[in-house]
């Protein structure tokens, strides 16, 4: 780790505004000289919280907090026995597999007396890093199937739960999900399996992008052959079933269905009005500002809002937790988004608020019931 000058995440600590909701706890940890970490618990209401580790030299105090705050809200709306939280490792960019274990080691030990966080993996930590920290304590999810865990990326939990909302959306008549055309930026773990789930379910995926580039074809990508020519190569670039189109032309790319399942922030109020997916399924965290969600509702885009969209991930890592398996875990996932998605799309006929604003609403009630009962949070 040599030429790592070393961040104190304190220094850089950007404001954030506790609520009613939380924090109910913040720590800040000192791994070693050279690495610190963060752990935001949000709310602890209705049990324990599940959060993923992120590991980035850049990661901030307030990233990490907000990204703690949507997993309370997101279990909450799942109707999970758990609450929010979040871990931030700013470790230095380039970690060999040797310090990677030691810090994750060492991070486990240190919150060994947080009993009430439950570590996931994130950006920069993996199943193989879950294994070290509950090596330590015995307390993470996310874990290698070896030692129980169910590999949610692998079998595609979050692309599933995805399709299961476009299923709702195509049984309510909200739109037709045969021969709906389907653009979606990304092809990893979300991006991929949302198009696997969504071909299979007779959509056309007209356009995918990746980090290096995009491919189309109107008449529908082989999402097999992409896939293939994805793990030969490395990437979607130069796939001969489609034709090259700029990277970020994706995002308003002519299609019905629109699934960022990348970064955060890809649609602003700057591109919102170029949009022309009649839905999006918010495959990533926070992919539309606030301002762009409101101004795509004005226009009568419907977007189904993250804490619900890609809430496949955690629904999957609390059934492990509980020590299911992958069928059982998957048969939650349908459940639970089939039910959550049901009640948004009546209440979202019911008032003029926009669908996020819904959830938030939804998952509200179940926190303030929950927060009744309990005597300390
Ligand atoms: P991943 O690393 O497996 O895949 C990310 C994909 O996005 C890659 O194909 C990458 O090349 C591509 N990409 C990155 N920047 C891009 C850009 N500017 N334009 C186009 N493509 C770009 O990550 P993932 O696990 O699929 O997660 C994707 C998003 O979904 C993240 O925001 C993550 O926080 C969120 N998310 C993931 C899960 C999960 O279960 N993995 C659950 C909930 C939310």
């Amino acid at each position: 780790m040599a030429g790592w000058a070393g961040v104190a995440m304190t220094e850089r600590l950007e404001r954030w505004e506790a609520d009613e909701l939380g924090p109910a706890k913040v720590a800040f940890l000192r791994l070693d000289a050279r690495v610190s970490a963060i752990v935001v618990i949000d709310n602890v209401a209705l049990g324990p919280a599940i959060g993923g580790v992120r590991m980035r030299p850049d990661v901030t105090a307030g990233e990490v907090a907000r990204l703690a705050r949507a997993m309370t809200v997101k279990s909450a709306l799942a109707r999970l026995p758990h609450g929010g939280g979040k871990a931030g490792i700013a470790a230095p960019p380039t970690l060999g597999p040797a310090d990677h274990e030691r810090v994750m080691r060492a991070f486990g030990l240190a919150i060994e007396h947080l009993v009430d966080y439950i570590p996931g993996p994130d950006m920069g930590t993996s199943e193989t890093s879950m294994a070290y920290v509950h090596d330590e304590i015995g307390r993470a999810v996310g874990l290698p199937a070896v030692l129980g865990g169910v590999p949610l990326d692998e079998l595609g939990a979050t692309g599933f739960g995805l399709a299961v909302c476009a299923d709702v959306l195509s049984e309510a008549k909200v739109l037709d999900l045969c021969g709906a055309r389907v653009a979606v930026q990304g092809f990893g773990a979300v991006g991929g399996h949302a198009c696997r789930a969504l071909a299979e379910r007779g959509a056309l995926i007209v356009a995918v992008s990746d980090i290096k580039g995009a491919t189309a074809n109107t008449d529908g990508l082989d999402v097999a052959a992409l896939l293939a020519h994805k793990n030969a190569s490395g990437g979607i670039a130069g796939f001969p079933g489609g034709i090259t189109v700029p990277r970020d032309d994706v995002v308003t790319f002519d299609c019905d269905i629109f699934v960022p399942a990348a970064q955060p922030d890809v649609v602003t109020t700057d591109n919102a009005g170029k949009i022309s997916a009649r839905v999006i399924l918010e495959g990533a965290n926070i992919p539309i500002t606030r301002q762009a969600e409101a101004e795509l509702a004005e226009r009568g885009v419907l977007c189904i809002p993250d804490v619900l969209a890609n809430s496949g991930g955690v629904i999957c890592a609390a059934a492990e937790y509980r020590g299911a398996g992958h069928g059982e875990a998957f048969t939650e996932i349908e459940e639970k988004i089939r039910d959550t998605a049901g009640e948004l799309l009546d209440r979202v006929e019911r008032t003029t608020l926009p669908p996020r604003a819904v959830a938030e609403q939804m998952a509200l009630e179940r926190l303030h019931e929950a927060m009744a009962l309990r005597r300390r949070l």
